[in-house]
């Protein structure tokens, strides 16, 4: 508590696809063991270090716990704010890391081994609740930031644009947004199903079901006061305390022509990109020296005025890096590779 804490960066490299298979795509990303991932290939050999590799065969099971997400939901439970975020190109495979396979087909629910970072990481929040035997209240908000607007995802009735605001107690925050009450793991499970068939994707080239939008779950757990004797309330203590546990399941960074962009798509793809360039820029100035440190401008995009207290301030935050393993994603696979490293050196006092 209160003592400068790195964020944790991991990096997962998902199999070769079929139709990278089938194109007989190279593998130049290689996992070395102890946190270390070498990339070969013509012009470009180059390691790098992070604090956990996951390769083409881990599980997702493998992923959770060897990432820390079990220890992040036990820290939002004992009142921190903790994030998680899940970067890197269109089709890496981010998504499936946070919520596997299942938020692509509404037909076929996925198998259990399949299950992403957010399920296993609400049934872990469900149990922890139930052997602390506490008073906790658990509650869900879902946002999406799509064309620089923020949507809540959870209310019902035609998508409208909240506003987002600054106080000197909260910093950003987003009015009225809806925030669900939750019990049981169907009923988190079913708003996280709801909130993300209401989420902009669209098809092209690269991923049948890309995310057009930036996508923020939070988990708020509010320990219910135990009523405590007035003179507690009067000496102005707060009895109570809440922490929350936000899934970020980042837009991917594109090129416009590789993924055959045009029109409406081109728009988007700007967005996304634009606040991905402000996220980066963030995170450079964020991995200097805290005395050396300029301004930082979080102002310049929404989403970074959101992720502001996740990276700068008393947040705990863990980053997944994703990448492809094929050839043909060498550059973007670098650039990932790159910012996640430079990431690795942002601190927070949580
Ligand atoms: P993103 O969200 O980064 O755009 P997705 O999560 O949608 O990418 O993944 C792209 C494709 O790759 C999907 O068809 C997904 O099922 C597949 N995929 C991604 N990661 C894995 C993995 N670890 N194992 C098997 N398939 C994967
Ligand atoms: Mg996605």
């Amino acid at each position: 508590e209160g003592r400068e804490t790195r964020l944790r960066v991991v990096l997962r490299v998902r199999p070769l696809t079929c139709t990278e298979t089938r194109r007989g795509d190279q593998r130049v990303v290689h996992s070395l063991g102890d946190g270390a991932v070498h990339v070969s290939a013509a012009r470009h050999d180059a390691t790098f270090g992070f604090s956990a590799v996951f390769d083409a065969g881990a599980s997702q099971e493998a992923v959770f716990e060897g990432s820390g997400m079990r220890q992040l939901v036990e820290l939002a439970m004992d009142g921190f704010s903790c994030t998680v975020f899940a970067f890197g190109q269109t089709g890496s495979g981010k998504t499936y890391t946070l919520m596997g396979p299942l938020a692509q087909s509404d037909t076929q629910p996925a198998s259990p081994a399949l299950l992403g970072l957010m399920q296993r990481s609400f049934t872990c929040l469900l149990e922890q609740s139930r052997s602390r035997g506490s008073d906790l209240a658990l509650s869900a908000s879902y946002l999406e930031i799509y064309n620089e607007q923020i949507r809540d995802l959870l209310s019902p009735g035609p998508p409208c644009s909240l506003p987002l605001r600054w106080s000197k107690t909260r910093g950003f925050y987003v009015e009225n947004q809806l925030s669900v009450e939750f019990e049981s793991l169907e009923a988190i499970v079913s708003l996280l199903l709801q909130g993300s068939q209401r989420r902009r994707t669209s098809a092209h080239a690269l991923n049948r079901h890309s995310s057009r939008s930036h996508a923020l779950l939070t988990i708020h757990v509010r320990s219910r006061a135990h009523h405590p004797p007035t003179w507690v309330l009067q000496a102005g203590a707060c009895p109570s305390k809440q922490g929350t546990l936000c899934f970020v399941d980042l837009a991917g960074s594109e090129r416009v022509k590789e993924t055959g962009s045009s029109g409406e798509l081109s728009l988007e793809a700007n967005s996304i990109n634009r606040s991905l360039l402000a996220l980066g820029h963030c995170i450079s100035l964020l991995a200097k020296p805290r005395g050396k440190r300029a301004h930082i401008p979080y102002r310049d995009s929404k989403l970074t005025r959101l992720l502001a207290r996740s990276l700068g301030g008393s947040g705990i935050t863990l980053m997944v890096a994703c990448v492809s393993p094929s050839s043909r994603c060498l550059s973007e696979t670098l650039s990932t590779l790159h910012y996640a490293s430079r990431a690795r050196r942002v601190t927070t006092r949580p």
